[in-house]
Formats: C-alpha cells, sequence, structure tokens
C-alpha cells in the first residue's frame, strides 16, 4: 500500500532559486546521483569485508537513457535502503540538504560554491519532473521500496516488488531538458564527472562482452609515483586532456600528512608564446570531479599547467571567499607550489640539457609564477635562465654584480648593469658592436620579459638593473675622450626641431657614423603608456655621433650647406637601426638618398 506524504521543509520555493543559480551546470545533477550509487556501493563492500554483508562479485553502477519513456536511470547494487531510510535520507535529507544549500549559496552572494557541491540528491529536480527510487536494502527481511515525489510538497511511498539488492533511481526528464535524454549527452557528463569514479559504470549496456565501462576505477595518480611507467604518465596524460603533443615533464603528488593529496601535473608543451596559454587543473574529491581550474586552491600561475589533483580535505561545500582564507586550503597550495619548484630545480641540477630543451616552454610558467608568488621566486630564481649573445644558457643570477653598500648607493652609484637584447632583428646592429667588443648580452624576447626584468630589479635594487642594448653606449664600446663640441653644435643644428639631443663619443667600430639610445628608464615608461592604453608618449632620443667614423670625419670638414644634409642623413641611418621609418622620415631620407646619389655621380 502506498503512504503519502508532505516534505516538511518549503521545497516549493527552492527550485526556481537552484535553477536560476545552477543554470549553466545543472548538469552536475548526473555527477551527484552516479556519485550517490558509488557511495552506496562503498558502503555495501565496507559491510561485506566486515561479514556484515553477502559480499558482491561485481559491482557497478549502470545508466540507462531511454528516450522514448522520457527517462534517465541510475542503478546501483550498493547497499539500497529500507523504507525508513528512505523516508530519513531521501525525503528528510536530501531535501534539507538542498535547503542548506540553497541558504550557504544565498549566504555566499554572488561568490558561489566550488563545483556546486552539496546539492545531492535533490539536484536531478533540475532537469526532472519527476523522480521514482526503487530501492531494496541489503538487510534481507527489509521488503523492496518504491518512493515517487515531483520534488514540491509531496511525495507517495509504499512497497515494491523489487528482488535485488541496490537503488535504481528513474529521473522522468521534463519536457524543457530533452538534451538529457541523448546518449551523447549523458556520455559526455560521465566522461567529465565521473572519469575516475571507483565502481565501474556503464551507459546503456547491451549485456554483451563489448560492453566497456566509461571509467577508470583507478585513476594512474592514485598509484604510487614509483609504480609508474613513463608510458603510463603519457598515455593518462593524453587521455585525461586529449592532447596528443607529448607533456615535457611532470610531478606526481602523493600526500597522506598532514592532508591527503594526490595528482599529476603535466607541464604542457606550448604552442605559442603569444598569450598565457591556459592549462586546465581538474580538481577531484576523492575520485569525483568537482571543477576546473579554482583558483582558491590552486595557485593561479599552477594552472598554465595540465594536471588532475584530488584532494579530499578541501571544505567543498562552503563560499569561495571562505576557501580562501581556510588555512588548510592554503597549505595546500603552499605544498603544490613547492612540490613543482623542487621538480624544477631536481630537473635542472640532474639534466640540464633537458631542462634547457624545456625553457622556451616553461620560462614563461616560472616567470610568471616568480611575478605572482614571492616563495616560488625565492626557490627557483637561481635556476632562472638566459641565452647569452654565445647562444650559450646562463642563470640570470650569474650576471648579478656584487650587492653596493649604503655609501656607494648614495654616491650615486648604480648596480651591475646587465644589457639584454629584446628583439633580434631590430637591434642587429647594437649587437655586433658588442660582440665586436667582446661583451655580453642576454635575450629577452618573451612578452613577459619586461615585467620579469622589472621584478628582479625590484627583488635585487642593489645588485642588478637591466638595460636594453640600445640603451646607452656600454664602456667597453667606446674610448675616453672628451666631447667634440664642434661637431655637436653641427649636429644639433641640422636636427632642429626633431626632439632629439646630440652626443660624441669616439666608438671603437669605426664603420658606425652614429647609432641613437634611449634612456632604460624614459623607453620603460613609455612602453608602459602604450601597454595601459595611455596614448603614445615617445621617449627621447639621444643621436650618438661617432668620432672615430670616416663620414663622420669628412663632414666636418664639409661645407655648410652640405654638412646639413649629411648629418641628417647620417640620422635617418641611425634612426632606421633603431625602429622602423615613420612616413615623412622616410619621405626625408629617400630624397636625401637620391641626392647624395646625385652628388656622387656628378663628381
Ligand atoms: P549526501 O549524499 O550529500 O548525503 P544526498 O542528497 O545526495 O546527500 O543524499 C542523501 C542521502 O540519501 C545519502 O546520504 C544516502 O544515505 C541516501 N542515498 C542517496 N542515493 C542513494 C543510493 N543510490 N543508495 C543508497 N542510499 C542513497
Amino acid at each position: 500500500m502506498e503512504k503519502q506524504g508532505n516534505i516538511r521543509i518549503a521545497s516549493e520555493n527552492m527550485m526556481p532559486i537552484i535553477k536560476k543559480w545552477l543554470y549553466s551546470e545543472k548538469d552536475i545533477f548526473v555527477r551527484e546521483i552516479v556519485a550517490n550509487a558509488q557511495d552506496a556501493i562503498t558502503k555495501h563492500k565496507k559491510l561485506a569485508d566486515l561479514g556484515e554483508a553477502t559480499p558482491e562479485e561485481h559491482y557497478k553502477v549502470t545508466v540507462t537513457v531511454d528516450e522514448k519513456a522520457g527517462t534517465l536511470t541510475v542503478e546501483d547494487n550498493g547497499i539500497g535502503m529500507t523504507e525508513e531510510e528512505v523516508e530519513k535520507y531521501i525525503t528528510q535529507i536530501a531535501f534539507s540538504g538542498a535547503a542548506d544549500f540553497v541558504d550557504k549559496y544565498e549566504k555566499a552572494g554572488g561568490d558561489g560554491i566550488i563545483g556546486h557541491f552539496g546539492l545531492g540528491f535533490y539536484s536531478a529536480y533540475m532537469v526532472s519532473s519527476e523522480i521514482e527510487i526503487f530501492t531494496k536494502s541489503y538487510r534481507e527481511d527489509a521488503p523492496a521500496v518504491h518512493w515517487e515525489s515531483d520534488g514540491n510538497s509531496t511525495y507517495t511511498i509504499g512497497e515494491c516488488d523489487r528482488a535485488q539488492r541496490g537503488t535504481r533511481i528513474v529521473m522522468h526528464i521534463a519536457e524543457e531538458e530533452k538534451e538529457f535524454l541523448k546518449e551523447g549527452t549523458i556520455r559526455q557528463l560521465l566522461h567529465k564527472y565521473c572519469s575516475f569514479m571507483p565502481y565501474e559504470i556503464y551507459l546503456d549496456p547491451k549485456g554483451t562482452e563489448e560492453d566497456k565501462p566509461v571509467n577508470t576505477t583507478q585513476p594512474l595518480y592514485l598509484k604510487q609515483p614509483k609504480d609508474c611507467t613513463e608510458q603510463e604518465y603519457k598515455d593518462f596524460y593524453r587521455d585525461t586532456f586529449a592532447d596528443f603533443n607529448e607533456p615535457l615533464f611532470w610531478i606526481h603528488l602523493n600526500m597522506e600528512y598532514p592532508f591527503r593529496l594526490k595528482g599529476i601535473l603535466y607541464f604542457p608543451k606550448v604552442r605559442k608564446q603569444v598569450e598565457l596559454e591556459r592549462g586546465k587543473v581538474k580538481l577531484y574529491c576523492n575520485q569525483v570531479f568537482i571543477a576546473d581550474n579554482i583558483k582558491e586552491v590552486i595557485p593561479e600561475f599552477l594552472m598554465l599547467l595540465n594536471g588532475v589533483i584530488d584532494c579530499p580535505d578541501i571544505p567543498l561545500n562552503v563560499s569561495r571567499s571562505f576557501l580562501q582564507n581556510d588555512r588548510q586550503v592554503q597549505k595546500i597550495a603552499k605544498h603544490i607550489t613547492k612540490k613543482v619548484a623542487d621538480k624544477l630545480i631536481e630537473l635542472y641540477k640532474n639534466d640540464k640539457a633537458k631542462y634547457e630543451t624545456c625553457w622556451q616552454d616553461i620560462a614563461t610558467f616560472v616567470k610568471f609564477g616568480c611575478i605572482k608568488d614571492e616563495d616560488f621566486f625565492k626557490k627557483v630564481e637561481d635556476i632562472v635562465i638566459y641565452k647569452d649573445l654565445a647562444g650559450e644558457f646562463v642563470p640570470v643570477t650569474s650576471l648579478y654584480g656584487e650587492e653596493i653598500s649604503d655609501e656607494d648607493e648614495k654616491s650615486g652609484r648604480e648596480p651591475q648593469p646587465v644589457y639584454y637584447v629584446s628583439d633580434a632583428d631590430k637591434q642587429a646592429q647594437y649587437i655586433k658592436m658588442f660582440r665586436d667588443a667582446g661583451l655580453n648580452a642576454v635575450y629577452c624576447d618573451t612578452y613577459i620579459d619586461p615585467h620579469f626584468l622589472s621584478y628582479l630589479e625590484y627583488k635585487n635594487p642593489r645588485k642588478v638593473r637591466f638595460l636594453r642594448i640600445d640603451a646607452d653606449v656600454a664602456g667597453a664600446l667606446k674610448e675616453e675622450g672628451a666631447e667634440d663640441a664642434e661637431l655637436k653644435k653641427i649636429f644639433e643644428t641640422a636636427l632642429e626641431g626633431q626632439h632629439v639631443t646630440v652626443k660624441t663619443e669616439k666608438l671603437k667600430d669605426i664603420n658606425v657614423p652614429a647609432v641613437i639610445n634611449v634612456s632604460e628608464f624614459a623607453r620603460r615608461m613609455s612602453e608602459m603608456h602604450s601597454f595601459y592604453g595611455m596614448g603614445e608618449s615617445p621617449a627621447d632620443l639621444t643621436l650618438v655621433v661617432n668620432t672615430a667614423n670616416g663620414a663622420v670625419e669628412a663632414l666636418k670638414e664639409a661645407q655648410e650647406e652640405d654638412r646639413t644634409q649629411a648629418a641628417q642623413y647620417l640620422y635617418y641611418l641611425a634612426l632606421m637601426n633603431y625602429r622602423p621609418l615613420k612616413p615623412e622620415e622616410l619621405e626625408k631620407f629617400v630624397s636625401a638618398s637620391a641626392m647624395f646619389v646625385q652628388n656622387f655621380l656628378k663628381r
């Protein structure tokens, strides 16, 4: 005989709220219902292990889609429920659990709860107009139970004639949620949420040998690192991230105390350097997928990696802002960061060749991590490397100078300059001068480098400053000598109105008539302006005229009119070596060049 009952909490108000919040994540109900089925099996297995229930040979969860009948069914051969248990666990706990969830969700404001964890059984009402439960407890004397409700205020409960132990949840899918009656949709959702659940899950099995579970019950990350082969790591990566590029290397996290943490983080091969390549770090809780890229748990920079992290100790049914301030969660994040740093250091020490080959792919990650996380920076600063003009990798810290003292600093002494190249093509002339003079510089040509170099200076204010190779004329490129006032005047007159400062130097490279310098500070300011969209603020240029160059010497002897033209011409030549000419500059340069050819031919 069927009984009717009232659900005591005011559930009729809950669904619109839940639907509104979880609109785009309705599909979590698949996880919740299948996870409940898995729990029921775990419970039964525990009892069987204790000798309190008959052991089961093949625990499994079966998911069936019946488009015609409009139902989605999840069945397990777990512990089952008695009538009292259905009353208690479903009518009371599941419904008040949902009310509790709504309450917490409201308190959390727009902040949300990670992976919408905690909604449980009730979540199935997001897509169902009616849910039926057929269940039979492992207790042999307990009759099977049928329960049914539309999720609002009433339900019916009574006996039924189910013979097998376990629970079958039949969801009558609502009219407007028909997509959940497609096998493809359900397969995808099982793949997303249930891939690593501990007991086999079958989708629409045919009862033949071909039936294969959709999940991996023993995901690789649960194994001991020493028992995993390289091929297994690669296979797991490919299967989990659908990335057919092999990962560079990986870190197997395996910790029991003071918190449980298992997982594998992979360093992917990055395809392009233009943008921070977004990785995917999937968070699991006891093999149940929670969400991707949870920035409250996993430090932001680690999200450039691909990985799986299973951490049952993270409180998931709390608001995100709570989680962010949770000590335990902070410890977990720190631990992960430390492990990543340790792995990089180990690779650097034990296999430098591999480290160097991977560097191009991991540099952005490491630099970004340094800027974001001081502890990480402290650990890895020594293994940040740059390629120098000779093509060798050098640790950036090896370029630092001795720390200057207070007094030195007061007297205006500057820390050791380290010259860098940001664009090998554009700075070719400067590179040649450096090479010829036996000077070194490093290539800093990724888009994160400008920020990173500033960060290194900020962290080591007395040890290093970075100067782009065209920022000034390094001491070793020139010879000591006084300024040539006459020459300076000639150029200043010729370049009036051009916003350029003129200097003369005796460069060792006699082939270069003049070079442009832009002070490091001014250039950075100007770059920052354009970075923040504050418009162009052209940095002031300095024209360094080389008194040792033949053309410059000849210019001094020439007639006044020729001098002016030649000075302008040399200026454009220098400018071209610094940056592309603007249209009006190019026009002047072309007419000046034509004039020179004409004069040359008429000679
Ligand atoms: P939670 O799983 O977080 O406790 P749920 O609302 O998902 O909350 O479920 C409420 C309770 O209903 C569970 O704790 C469990 O006791 C019972 N239950 C749900 N599904 C099953 C099932 N398939 N087999 C046995 N018991 C179940």
